[in-house]
């Protein structure tokens, strides 16, 4: 089977589905997406525990289990190998993809090494410049020269204060649908309903 998610594809739904009859392929097409997190930014995030919320949210890093490989290193997301290379288009000093990758050739213990950093609760060198899944939804679109050269210099602070508010947001409804909340909810309701005995 083939999931797939319309963005712009060259070849229409009717030819894709041609093509999966065709070798018995059952297609299962997603509706268009037209919009992404904004997750790589500008702007170091000082504060070290957001950088730690928004890690332990980030759902390429956990939910997606969005593993990457780049020159023979394995990666806990597809952002962090192309750290260094982003942010050097921005100016920004940042260390090589070896900081949070795991060398894959010639390591006796890649098993145990891959298995340790996908459980792990340290948030990624990368992380520190970046939104994960808890910055703002932006419009993809394609950028010519001058445009490309603004999103280099943008000023991602509002974007950090917007992850921090989109974090509490979530812990909030975390917790009103949390297994404790919804047990204790039946309690609470029935304390605040129970008539006062002079007003029966
Ligand atoms: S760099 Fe960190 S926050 Fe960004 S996608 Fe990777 S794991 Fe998630």
């Amino acid at each position: 089977m083939i999931g797939a998610a319309r963005t712009s594809l060259a070849i229409g739904d009717k030819a894709i589905a041609a093509k999966c009859a065709k070798h018995g392929t059952q297609l299962d097409l997603r509706p268009t997406i037209t919009e992404f997190n904004r997750s790589f930014i500008n702007n170091r995030i000082e504060d070290e525990h957001l950088v730690r919320r928004i890690f332990s949210q980030c759902k390429m890093a956990n939910e997606y289990s969005c593993f990457s490989i780049y020159e023979g290193m394995f990666f806990r997301c597809s952002v962090a190998p192309f750290a260094r290379e982003r942010l050097r288009m921005a100016g920004i000093e940042f260390p090589g993809p070896e900081v949070d990758g795991i060398q894959i050739h010639g390591n006796p213990h890649l098993g145990a090494e891959i298995e340790a950093r996908v459980k792990s609760k340290e948030p990624l060198k990368a992380c520190s410049y970046c939104l994960g899944s808890s910055g703002p939804m932006v419009a993809h679109r394609q950028v010519n020269r001058q445009a490309g050269k603004a999103w280099l210099e943008e000023d991602n602070r509002a974007d950090i204060a917007f992850a921090r508010r989109n974090l509490r947001r979530q812990a909030v409804d975390r917790w009103l649908h949390g297994p404790v909340t919804i047990l204790l909810l039946p309690a609470f309701f029935a304390l605040t309903t129970t008539p006062s005995p002079g007003r029966s």
